[in-house]
């Protein structure tokens, strides 16, 4: 999966970086992040994110977070708070390079004229529909727009009215004059600026004409000074649009573009416009529903921010079409759980156990390490009394061999705890089992000694009745159905493969006492059950409200099989 190997544990883009420093092409190495604030961050942003952040820390250089602000019809300040939030709630800073591409805009008109003057470029009465039509197709060549000669003083009159505000929308645009007849069709004389009468979040009314993508992409890298400009493999068709205008234009840098490939994870999705349909549809709770790929969301489900970058740093960098499998990640994460995450105990589905030899009203706590290799911890208190909760699927009336949890007459540990053994099934008249009683051995406290520490094959985790806390535990399993729900060979639309049973709300579940204070955003390992967070939206102190991030084995292997 990772093909850096072959380089020297350098990915091929981070090998180029090393060769220009090495070779003093540049003195300093300066990327940028440039998303578009047309909604909420991903994953596929994250690779990019980790990777133009990285490439800066690792180098000793400089990364821009670039709001690429061209299209205010689409873009809003919502955007681009959550952008800001989101690249440092993943672990990277910006310090004062936080640009917008307009910032630019006075700088990006000046090249547009220069363009003008060096007869380069020139203004167009074609409509948008004319003008995809004239353009041609990959077999045929395109047409010259009956303004393509248009005079060089003309094209620059007409110009300056198209910014004063002179034309209606649409009535003129002003095209780069490359070549009708290239192979490539970016090259067929590309729109550079339109008319677009709409409030821009920054700058208000103080333009009527914008740019297009490729041209302030372009000059912004250059004026920012950015030495690799790191994109993904849909751009590649792009450079020589790139470097003509670079060619052309007097820029105090020459940036060169490199190309990357998406990521693609198996099993959801990743394009603004396909979540936010899932959003507009109500088939997700939001842009931070837990079960989604954008940062919001896995924020909320409880990635470590660590996490994640550990997963880019595995998944690598190179220009071949992959589909990464959200085990990776979700190993990443458990990873970094494991040493993070305090233990807990919480029972996600109760079945109520009687000591009957455990005195009537006697209660008692034990203590329990939060966590089995880190004793800066610390530990608690676990009431301890006559009624307790274990885990229905952890008593089983005829076992199979290898069941180690709890039969009739069988003995088990509850974890932290003593030694019981189950004496007696309670059921009501449709069968269902209501309640196991149990007996306890006392000399077999946890902790209390050698002799205490009898082995028996089974632990199970428990909640004391008397002090349990109801809570609701989420529990969330692949929002999608098939490996690629945007490019099924069925050909079916992606909504038809919504996974119904994506979410699953478990109320009642219960949880020891001390989780009543957990902190929003407080991750915790629920013994034999998995990772969790209180929701940071969701969970109140006192009713808690917890998400799982992730359980304790791989389970998407053992769905497969
Ligand atoms: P989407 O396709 O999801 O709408 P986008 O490419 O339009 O995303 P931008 O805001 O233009 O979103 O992206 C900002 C940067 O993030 C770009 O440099 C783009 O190449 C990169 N990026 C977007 N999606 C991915 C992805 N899946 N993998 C890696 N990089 C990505
Ligand atoms: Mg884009």
């Amino acid at each position: 999966m990772n093909e850096a190997a072959d380089s020297g544990g350098r990915d091929f883009i981070r090998q180029i970086v090393a060769d220009d420093l090495a070779s003093g092409r540049h003195a300093r190495v300066v990327t940028r992040f440039p998303p578009e604030p047309n909604g909420f961050l991903h994953i596929g942003h994250a690779k990019s994110i980790c990777l133009n952040f990285g490439i800066a820390a690792e180098f000793g250089g400089d990364c821009y977070l670039r709001l690429d602000d061209t299209n205010p019809v689409r873009e809003d300040q919502e955007y681009v708070d959550a952008i800001i939030e989101g690249v440092h709630w993943l672990g990277f800073d910006w310090g004062p390079r936080l640009t917008h591409a307009s910032d630019y805009f006075e700088a990006l008109h000046d090249c547009a004229v220069q363009l003008i003057r060096a007869g380069k470029a020139y203004v167009d009465s074609l409509s948008a529909e004319q003008i995809r039509e004239y353009r041609g197709t990959l077999t045929t060549p395109g047409r010259p727009s009956p303004d393509r000669e248009r005079p060089v003083a003309e094209n620059l009159e007409l110009f300056r009215r198209m910014r004063a505000g002179e034309f209606a929308d649409g009535q003129y645009v002003l095209r780069a004059k490359i070549d009708m007849a290239a192979p490539n069709i970016n090259l067929r004389d590309p729109t550079l600026y339109r008319i677009r009468r709409a409030s821009h979040q920054r700058t208000g009314d103080a333009w009527c004409i914008y740019p297009m993508y490729d041209f302030a992409h372009t000059i912004s890298d250059a004026l920012e000074g950015i030495t690799h400009s790191i994109c993904t493999l849909e751009f590649e068709d792009h450079r020589p649009l790139y470097e003509w205008l670079l060619d052309q234009l007097q820029l105090p840098a020459r940036p060169r573009q490199y190309e990357f490939s998406r990521l693609n994870v198996a099993y959801t999705i990743t394009s603004k416009r396909r979540l936010a349909e899932l959003i507009e549809l109500g088939l997700v709770g939001g842009w931070d529903d837990p079960r989604l790929p954008t940062i919001l969301g896995m924020r909320r489900r409880g990635y470590p921010p660590e996490a994640l970058r550990e997963f880019c740093s595995r998944i690598g960098v190179t220009k071949k079409d992959h589909l990464i499998e959200m085990a990776l990640l979700e190993s990443c994460v458990r990873d970094d759980l494991n040493r993070r995450a305090p233990r807990a105990m919480a029972v996600l589905d109760p079945l109520k156990l009687v000591l009957v030899n455990y005195p009537q009203g006697q209660v008692e706590t034990l203590p329990a390490a939060n966590h089995p290799e880190r004793p800066e911890l610390g530990s608690r208190e676990l009431p301890f009394g006559r009624e307790l909760w274990i885990e229905r699927e952890d008593f089983m009336e005829d076992p199979p061999k290898k069941f180690f949890r709890l039969r009739p007459g069988g003995e088990v540990r509850l974890r932290n705890a003593y030694i019981i053994r189950c004496e007696e099934v309670v059921k009501d008249a449709a069968g269902n089992i209501t309640e196991l009683r149990c007996s306890y051995d006392p000399a077999t406290r946890s902790g209390s000694g050698p002799a205490a520490e009898r082995k028996v094959k089974g632990t199970i985790h428990w909640v004391a009745a008397h002090a349990a806390l109801a809570g609701e535990l989420r529990l969330y399993d692949r929002l999608f159905t098939v490996e690629r729900p945007d490019a099924d060979p069925s050909g079916r639309d992606f909504r038809e493969f919504i996974n119904p049973s994506s979410l699953e709300r478990r109320l009642g579940c219960m949880l020891e006492p001390a989780l009543a204070a957990a902190v929003p955003g407080a991750w915790y390992q629920f013994e034999r059950v998995g990772y969790f967070v209180a929701d940071r939206v969701d969970s109140r102190p006192g009713q808690p409200v917890f998400n799982r991030v992730v359980g304790l084995r791989d389970s998407w292997a053992k769905a497969q099989a």
